[in-house]
C-alpha cells in the first residue's frame, strides 16, 4: 500500500511528457532545432551546436515554485503593512510606504513615474507570484486549475516587467544622497521587499517554462 502510494506520488512529481510527438525545442542562441527528449531530475538538456541550456528538469519543481510564490505573497503583505523607510530631519519624522511613495509622486506632478512604480513593483510581482501559485499548487495534485493556461501566459508576459531588483537598487543609490540631509532608517517593509526579490527569483527559477507547459497539457488532457 505504502509502496503504491509512493509510486503514484513519484509519478506526479516527475516531469510528464504529453502524448504524441515528436516534440521539438529550439536553441535560444543559435536556433538549432532539437527533438525534445525527457531528461532526468536534476539534469539539463544542452544544445548540440553551442552548448547552451535548452531546458532543465529541476528537482521538486512544483513544490519549490509554489512555496517561494507563497512566501513572496506573504512578504508582500508585510511590505505594504509596515513602513519602508523612516526619515528624521530636524523635528520631522516621516514614515514612507511603497504605495505612499507612489501616490506622493502623483501629488508632485510626476504621475508617469508614480504609475511605473505602482505597476512594476506592486502589480507585476503580485500577478507573477499569485499566478505561479494558482497554476503550480493544483498541478502538485495532478489537477488543472480553471484558466491555468491563460494565467500562465499572463504570468510569463509579466515576468520581464517585474522590476523589484531595479527599484531596490534605485532606493539604495538615492539613500546615499538622502543620508546627507536626514537620518534614514530601514523599516520592516524594506527588509520584506528584499525577501520578495529573493523569493520571486527562486519561484521563477524553480520550474522550467517547458516543464510547466508540459505539465499543464498533461493535466488538462
Ligand atoms: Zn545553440
Amino acid at each position: 500500500m505504502k509502496k503504491g502510494f509512493s509510486k503514484t506520488w513519484r509519478s506526479l512529481l516527475s516531469w510528464p511528457k504529453p502524448r504524441g510527438g515528436p516534440r521539438y525545442s529550439a536553441c535560444h542562441f543559435c536556433d538549432t532545432l532539437h527533438v525534445s527528449a525527457p531528461v532526468e531530475e536534476g539534469t539539463a538538456a544542452n544544445c548540440v551546436r553551442c552548448g547552451a541550456v535548452l531546458y532543465q528538469n529541476r528537482p521538486a519543481s512544483l513544490a519549490r515554485a509554489s512555496a517561494f510564490s507563497l512566501a513572496a505573497l506573504f512578504l508582500m503583505v508585510l511590505v505594504h503593512v509596515f513602513p519602508f523607510l523612516t526619515m528624521d530631519a530636524a523635528t520631522l519624522r516621516k514614515n514612507l510606504t511603497l504605495v505612499g511613495a507612489s501616490t506622493a509622486l502623483f501629488h508632485e506632478d510626476a504621475p508617469i513615474l508614480g504609475s511605473a512604480i505602482l505597476l512594476f513593483t506592486v502589480v507585476t510581482p503580485l500577478v507573477l507570484a499569485g499566478g505561479m501559485l494558482y497554476v503550480c499548487a493544483p498541478l502538485m495534485l495532478g489537477r488543472y486549475a480553471p484558466g491555468a493556461g491563460q494565467v500562465a501566459k499572463w504570468m510569463y508576459r509579466c515576468e520581464p516587467w517585474n522590476m523589484v531588483e531595479v527599484f531596490l537598487l534605485g532606493v539604495l543609490v538615492s539613500l546615499l544622497k538622502l543620508a546627507k540631509v536626514a537620518d534614514v532608517h530601514f523599516g520592516i517593509g524594506f527588509w520584506a521587499f528584499g525577501g520578495v526579490m529573493i523569493c520571486m527569483a527562486a519561484a521563477v527559477a524553480g520550474i522550467d517554462r517547458e516543464e510547466l507547459w508540459d505539465r499543464l497539457e498533461v493535466a488538462k488532457s
